[in-house]
């Protein structure tokens, strides 16, 4: 009985004009009422995305927070202030914060360790680069990923898993049906040793790299995978068609 969960990653695009009007566009289609969809829009235009939001299954999320409460971080957001606009979800960890920004596997576990401790629910992204992925690296790098977030939290009940691999985000290389599911079956089998049977019952591992309307119903057959993370098809009239991908 895991929800299937739909984010929208919609990155450094758009103006509050273009986000409500996605908005629009979404709010007037026929969603499957059984999907958690969440919406991550840039800083500035969350609260207006929230509010245009507003008596819809959608929620929104961060993209981004930084772990501490407050003080002189300039040009971060915390996870504190997050939680004061009432923001219920972030992005940590993904592969364009870890290669573009420099984040750490302990950044990102210090990050998720502080979301959570805010009522934050986090969507952990963790992936291979292609030269990882050639070397047979993916699992490895994947769990190295998860033992040090693993390290500063114990409960995972409020993380969704999102396993992006780098070489397909915004690639249009999509991952094989397969290729997810050998991941997805390792992040379940790393979840069964560290966190439990009954966390793991509960867990979900989600997919991210060049989701499209026209690969997600293939992906969304699969048992282990429980959800996508999208990039650039949750700004187009598609990302319906991919929160629907169930039906
Ligand atoms: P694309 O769907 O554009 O490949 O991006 C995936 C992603 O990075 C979602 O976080």
């Amino acid at each position: 009985d895991r929800k299937f969960f739909v984010g929208g990653n919609w990155k450094m695009n758009g103006t509050i004009e273009s986000g409500k009007k996605l908005v629009e566009t979404i709010k007037s289609a026929k969603l499957d009422s059984n999907v958690e969809v969440v919406v991550a829009p840039p800083a500035l235009h969350l609260l207006p995305v929230q509010e245009a939001l507003k008596g819809t299954q959608i929620q929104v999320a961060g993209q981004n927070a930084y772990h501490q409460v407050s003080g002189a971080f300039t040009g971060e957001v915390s996870v504190s202030q997050l939680q004061d606009a009432n923001i219920p979800w972030v992005i940590i960890g993904h592969s364009e914060r870890r290669t573009l920004f420099g984040e750490t596997d302990a950044n990102v576990a210090e990050k998720t360790k502080a979301a959570l401790k805010h009522d934050i629910s986090v969507i952990l992204c963790v992936g291979e680069t292609l030269e990882q992925r050639e070397k047979n690296e993916s699992i490895n790098v994947v769990v190295r990923q998860l033992d040090a977030v693993k390290k500063e939290v114990d409960d995972w009940t409020k993380i969704v898993i999102a396993y992006e691999p780098v070489w397909a985000i915004g690639t249009g290389k999509v991952a094989t049906p397969e290729q997810a599911e050998e991941v997805h079956a390792a992040i379940y089998d790393w979840a069964v040793k560290n966190l439990g049977q009954g966390a793991t019952d509960k867990l979900r591992v989600i997919y991210g790299g060049s989701v499209a309307g026209k690969n997600c119903k293939e992906l969304a057959s699969k048992p282990s995978i429980l959800g996508f993370l999208v990039g650039g098809a949750s700004l187009k009239p598609e990302f319906v068609d991919i929160i629907n991908s169930k039906l």
